[in-house]
Parts: structure tokens; sequence; C-alpha cells
């Protein structure tokens, strides 16, 4: 699906504007319940996303369960893949932490059917999570491995399969990023985590990942219009990566993280939730505008503009 190339990081025209109001209204609409009902057995093509960053704490995990719940809202079919041993937080984040008997390592063990690892979310049915390994044991799921539970979950119905990277670029990212052949590069405004993702960038293309897309989380739209944080357009340029989506700073984060609920399912969306759901609906092609987190209350139905990408154009 080629929809990014539809994206317009340029002020909005009146016909657009238009669009955006009617796609919001469509951004709370009920789900595609004849979708969330498919039969598991029905075959589909799925698709394989890692998402990963190189460095760590700049919002994978956070992004992986909102961008799944969302998705899983729309009516699809959702795997949710923790392969971060170190902490194990997907799980935390859904709220599920308390619902994993099995890991992936007891699938391969042949301690378990694959269907027992695959815990189902409380409120979505259609969204699982499969965590690689408990209590922060180490674990030798091999590349091979990786690759054959990925397709056992395919095979079992699944529209999408997340795969949570974890940080660094050792041999547990090789292995995440092993089954993919398409990767959402999260990063922060910052230099450091910018560097990393431009390494991570590299190292797809290495292994044949081409379809990639970068999603700038913590930004923080008042520091951009002081000039003291670089403007989704500039990280976006300095990346050369289509952009998914723009993810504000918020503590409601913090709050979602803290109760085991992602943003996405919140009644009155924070306006990271919006955003992190617009990301999930440009994911599927649904969507190709882009939230104003400068004016999120005036122009919620606006693309990004130029205070958040630092054009002074207006
Ligand atoms: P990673 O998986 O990349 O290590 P996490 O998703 O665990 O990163 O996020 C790291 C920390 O940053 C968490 O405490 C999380 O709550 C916080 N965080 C992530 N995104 C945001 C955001 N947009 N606003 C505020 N806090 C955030
Ligand atoms: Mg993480």
């Amino acid at each position: 699906m080629n929809f990014h190339n539809n994206f317009s990081m340029f002020p909005m025209r009146k016909s657009q504007q238009r669009q955006s109001t009617a796609l919001y209204a469509s951004a709370k609409e009920t789900p595609n319940e004849a979708l969330r009902d498919q039969s598991p057995s029905e075959p589909v093509a799925t698709r394989v996303i890692v998402v990963t960053s190189g460095k760590g704490g700049v919002g994978k995990t956070t992004a992986t369960a909102n961008i799944g719940m969302s998705m899983a809202r729309l009516g699809y079919k959702v795997a949710l893949i923790d392969s971060d041993i170190g902490l194990r937080n997907l799980d935390l984040l859904l709220g599920l932490e308390n619902r994993i008997l099995y890991t992936a390592m007891d699938v391969i063990d042949g301690q378990c059917r694959l269907d027992q690892a695959l815990i189902r979310d409380k409120r979505w049915k259609n969204l699982s999570l499969l965590s690689i390994s408990k209590n922060r044991q180490r674990y030798n799921v091999t590349q091979t491995h990786m690759v054959q539970l990925v397709s056992q979950i395919a095979a079992a119905g699944y529209h999408f399969i997340l795969i949570d990277c974890p940080a660094g670029i050792d041999v547990g990212f090789i292995h995440a990023i092993s089954p993919a052949s398409e990767a959402i590069i999260v990063t922060t405004p910052e230099i450091t985590a910018i560097r990393d993702a431009d390494r991570v960038a590299g190292l797809l293309e290495a292994k044949n990942i081409y379809q990639v897309k970068l999603l700038v989380n913590r930004v923080r739209a008042e520091m951009v219009q002081t000039n003291d944080m670089m403007s989704v357009r500039d990280v976006q340029e300095m990346l050369g990566i289509p952009l998914l989506g723009a993810i504000p700073e918020d503590t409601q984060v913090i709050i979602s993280t803290n109760r085991g609920e992602p943003l996405v399912l919140k009644k009155k969306l924070s306006l990271s939730g919006i955003a992190f759901e617009n990301a999930a609906r440009r994911l599927i092609g649904k969507q190709d505008y882009f939230l104003d987190l400068a004016a999120p209350y005036k122009g919620i139905f606006q693309k990004v503009q130029d205070a958040l990408l630092g054009d002074k154009r207006r």
C-alpha cells in the first residue's frame, strides 16, 4: 500500500479540512464487527511490523500497546509480541500481567500450544499478547523460532503482528526484526535518539526491511515554538523516513501505564490518545492528515502545521 505518498505536511486546503472533520467523526465509529468476528482460520494477508528504536525509553512499548489496541478497536485481529525480556512491560501496559501462564519459550519447548500462550485482551478479544519469556529469564529464542512463531500466528488469521523490540542493536534486536517485513522506528526529538534511530534504519535496510515509517514521540509543541526542541519536520528530514505520526508529551501516558489501560481506550481521548489512534489509522491506510499538536483544541482536525513542523513560512 502506498498511502504515505498522500501525506502532505503543509497547511491544509479547504477541501481537506472538510475531509478531516469527517474522518475524525469516523474515528469514533463503532469497530467493524464483520472483521472482528472473522473466523480465525480464514486466510488473511498478515502484516508483520516491528516497533524499534535503537535507544531505550523512547516509547516503543507505549506505541505498540496503543497502536495495537487502536487497530483491534477498528476490527482487525492483532497479535502483539513482547520480545523485550528486560522488563516485559507490554503486559503491564495492557493490564494482562496476571494472565500470562505460558510464554513463547513454553511453546518452543513443547510445554503448551501457541493458542495457550497467546493471551487475549480482556476488553478486545481480537487483540492478543505473546510474551517471549517470563520473569526476566534469559531465553534462547533463535531467528528460526521467531519466524516459526510468527508464521503460526499468521496462519491463525491475524491481520497484524506487532513486535515490540528490545532496546539496542544486539542479538535480541536481530532476532526480533527477523520475521518482520515492515518497521516503525520510534524516536524522540533528541539527537541521541535520532542518531540511534538512524543506525537502526540502516540495519533494517541491510536486513531487507524497506517499508519503514517514523513515529516521533514526546513532542512538546511549546518548546518547538521557542526553538528549544527540534520540530517533527526537522527530525523527519534528518532521518529521511516517511512520517507515521507525532505524539505529544503527555502525563496521561504515565497514568495509563500505571492503570494498565492504553490511552486509546479512554472515552474522552487525550491529545496523545488521538495521536496514537491517528497513527494506527494511517498505518492501515485510513487517514492522511496529521494533528496540529501546537493548537490541539483550536485545530484538532488540521494537519501538523507550522509550529510543530518548524515551518515559519505561513
Ligand atoms: P521503550 O519501550 O522504548 O523503552 P516505553 O514505552 O516503556 O519506552 O516508554 C518509556 C517511558 O516514557 C515510560 O515511563 C512511558 O510512560 C514514558 N512515555 C512514553 N511516551 C510518552 C509520552 N508521549 N508522554 C509522556 N511520557 C511518555
Ligand atoms: Mg519497551
